[in-house]
């Protein structure tokens, strides 16, 4: 069988990667060598050049088009350098993925020989033809004009392959009316939005200097590694990303063994070889460790700016498949490629800082200081307090629902976590007896040659799907495979109208009078922790406690992504996206129905798949087998032996069902032809998914009667344990 090869194959794996060594070259050799960064620049630019390009890089100002030749120029001059043959816009349209075209420096010329050219045109706009990206109806195939757009504050990179290299440029993706048609120009419109609210409050703190506040976004990638084999024997890993079939293997993570073990050495050799490839292009990695699932690993960087982030964690994406591919592995990042085992994340650290500031979030030393701290706090606790059907909507995809909800991942109700320090200051700030200034309490380990710590802030628990962290935001419910660019955008937005509120109400309040700013914000604060304070959780999320709890606080609990998109359309995320400038209301909808698209479109390929496999691998295996048994039994007759018959009855009834649910399946996949978005997306919740876990539950107990030598798909043992 397939599997049979398969476990060959991956039993007698060996290294096939690069020998990576940190001695011949430091890896502080590899920081940023391939990023055309701020130390390149400063080499390479006249110096009006570079000041005038900060500018717009630190502070946001527009981007002055009569450099834009003199930047491509050097920039194309240090990528052929470097070995580049071509450059690439690189843009994120809606599915999520990062799409590039690529064109040659060489033009032809009259004489026959060829000229390397980038002129700053190039540089600042391209027209790839992006007539097949899902547009949610903004923009007809017919005038399919789709343009990409430097932007300036990401910086341009190489890639290299095995065979060259490309030089690659950031870019925001819009139709010709300047309409979004990616992810990234929402991000950077809600950046700017973020930064004009919080440069109110900040003035009301007496900081001026007008240091452009950016958001900051630290993201924890969780992946699972396997065999390649396993991968090409698993029809539905190369298509859906996840097993459709498979049983809990006779031990999985109940050992609680892998989490924060010892990394296997092909892993670890991996890891290293990612690692190298991100420091080239600048991509902080810092962190890297087992996770809780066996074969689950986790990776993550430094935060950086909200923008540069997201297109640094896809690229991070990117790094690690191709990456895993050498080592004979594959990637997976579906949020739930196993059942019964962990799912995957990607926990959104996000934070707001200047370079006159620093981190908002992270409490401050004086009261002062600390009244600023508490008012950003109380903004964030009043924005997902109001929004949390939009922090919900935007963590919706059919890999996501596996996981959310389920009994590791946060469950689907957004609620707030603020951990005993903070939540002590909001207590006695609801109480009305608050003073400004946090207790600052120290641990006592209760081991005397060790020092008593700093209390830290953001004690853990990793059941809530929005947790403070000492001095940071940790959006959890975000799924592994997903671009980080909607939930930050949902972020600076939300927070963005927060600000915008507590900044009016303290400006009226105090009226002009610095004087009144204490009791200006200890009214503010009173006001916002009674009006939000049943979105703040501090228990198990996971209880079933918390779900009627939940439900009389009236917290929503959207469990489906057909539960949660329609949240997108209400009339005040609507407005909220359109006060801002973050988003059109055409612009919301057309994503509104891309993301349900998308929805349906990925249950589609797991039904198409789930049929398929059941059909002409599992359903195959079944009969032979049970044609084994009938045989014995007719054989043992014969001769005049009793034979009991259990194992033939239960696989003869086991092979009839599997037959009907294959019949309901296919049922439910034709009758699926819905016309209204919603409707579809409904019938895929509702009808198509039970029918595909009915189809599996009979697999996966056939799983347990068919002889080994028969059974077509590796099995979850195999896939998680061989390494
Ligand atoms: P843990 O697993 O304990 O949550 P990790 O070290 O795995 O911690 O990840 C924490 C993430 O939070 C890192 O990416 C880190 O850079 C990020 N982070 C720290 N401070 C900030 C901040 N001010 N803004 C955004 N992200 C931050
Ligand atoms: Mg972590």
């Amino acid at each position: 069988t397939p599997r049979q090869a398969a476990v060959a194959t991956a039993m007698s794996y060996a290294a096939k990667g690069s020998q990576i060594s940190f001695v011949d070259v430091p890896a502080q050799d590899y920081y940023s060598a391939n990023v055309f960064g701020k130390n390149v620049m400063k080499d390479r630019l006249p110096k009006s050049v570079y000041k005038s390009l900060m500018s717009t890089i630190d502070s946001g100002e527009k981007l002055d088009p009569e450099i834009a030749d003199i930047v491509a120029s050097a920039m194309k001059d240090w990528a052929m350098e470097k070995g580049a043959t071509h450059y690439a816009h690189i843009f994120y349209p809606l599915t999520g993925a990062t799409a590039e075209k690529h064109d040659s420096f060489l033009s032809p010329t009259t004489d026959g020989s060829t000229l390397s050219e980038f002129s700053g045109k190039q540089l600042i706009q391209g027209e790839p033809d992006g007539s097949s990206f899902p547009t949610g109806g903004i923009r007809v195939t017919s005038q399919a004009r789709g343009y990409t757009i430097w932007d300036v504050t990401s910086p341009a990179y190489i890639l290299e392959n095995p065979n060259g290299a490309t030089l690659c440029i950031p870019t925001a993706f819009v139709s010709w009316t300047g309409e979004a048609l990616d992810k990234k120009t929402p991000v950077l419109r809600s950046m700017q939005a973020l930064n004009k609210q919080a440069q109110r409050i900040l003035k009301l703190f007496g900081h001026e200097d007008g240091a452009f506040v950016a958001s900051t976004a630290g993201p924890e990638q969780e992946y699972f590694l396997v065999d390649r084999s396993f991968y090409y024997a698993r029809p539905d890993l190369i298509a859906a990303g996840r097993t459709l079939f498979g049983s809990k293997p006779p031990k999985g993570q109940e050992f609680d063994d892998h989490y924060f073990g010892a990394i296997p050495e092909r892993v670890l050799a991996f890891m290293m070889e990612a690692e190298r490839e991100l420091f080239k292009l600048g991509i902080p990695v810092k962190t890297r460790h087992n996770e809780v699932a066996p074969g689950q690993f986790e990776v993550a960087p430094v935060f950086e700016s909200a923008n540069v982030a997201a297109d640094h964690q896809q690229l991070m994406m990117l790094i690690l498949r191709k990456t895993a591919e050498k080592y004979g592995m594959s990637c997976l990042m579906h949020e739930k490629p196993f059942a019964g085992v962990n799912g995957s994340g990607k926990h959104v650290n996000w934070s707001l800082g200047s370079s006159s500031q620093g981190n908002m979030l992270s409490p401050g030393d004086t009261p002062h200081e600390n009244a600023q701290f508490l008012v950003f706090c109380a903004a964030v606790i009043r924005a997902v307090y109001r929004h949390q059907g939009l922090l919900r909507a935007v963590v919706a995809t059919a890999g996501n629902d596996h996981r959310l909800g389920a009994n590791e991942a946060p469950p689907a109700i957004i609620s707030i976590f603020l951990g005993d320090q903070l939540t002590d200051v909001f207590e006695q700030i609801k109480s009305g007896g608050a003073n400004s200034s946090i207790p600052s309490g120290t641990l006592t380990v209760g081991v005397d040659v060790l020092p008593p710590l700093p209390k830290d802030a953001g004690d853990r628990n990793r059941t809530s799907p929005f947790a403070f962290t000492g001095n940071r935001f940790e959006f959890r419910a975000v799924g592994s495979n997903q671009s980080i660019a909607g939930p930050l955008v949902a972020m600076n937005t939300i927070i963005a109208e927060s600000v915008d509120y507590c900044a009016t109400t303290l400006e009226a309040a105090m009226g002009g009078d610095p004087a009144k700013l204490n009791s200006a914000v200890q009214s503010l604060l009173t006001e916002i922790i009674n009006e939000c304070s049943s979105v703040v959780f501090d228990g198990d999320g996971y209880s079933e406690e918390w779900h009627e709890e939940a439900e009389k606080r009236g917290l929503l609990n959207l469990k489906t992504t057909a539960d949660a998109l329609p949240q997108l359309l209400k009339p005040e995320t609507v407005e909220l996206f359109e006060t801002y400038g973050v988003l059109s209301p055409r612009e919301l909808h057309s994503r509104f129905e891309t993301y349900v698209e998308q929805y349906c479109l990925s249950i589609d390929v797991e039904a198409a798949l789930a049929v398929q496999i059941a059909k002409t691998q599992i359903f195959p295996a079944a009969i032979r087998y049970q044609s084994e048994l009938a045989a014995t039994c007719a054989n043992l007759k014969a001769i005049g032996y009793e034979f009991d018959t259990d194992t033939l009855d239960a696989v003869t009834t086991l092979v009839k069902s599997l037959q009907d649910s294959i019949a309901k399946l296919e049922f439910a996949i034709a009758d699926g032809e819905e016309s209204e978005p919603m409707d579809c997306a409904r019938h895929h919740c509702d009808a198509i998914l039970p029918a595909m876990l009915e189809v599996r539950k009979y697999v996966d107990q056939l799983e347990g009667y068919v002889a080994d030598d028969l059974w077509p798909l590796p099995t979850y043992a195999e896939m998680l344990f061989i390494k």
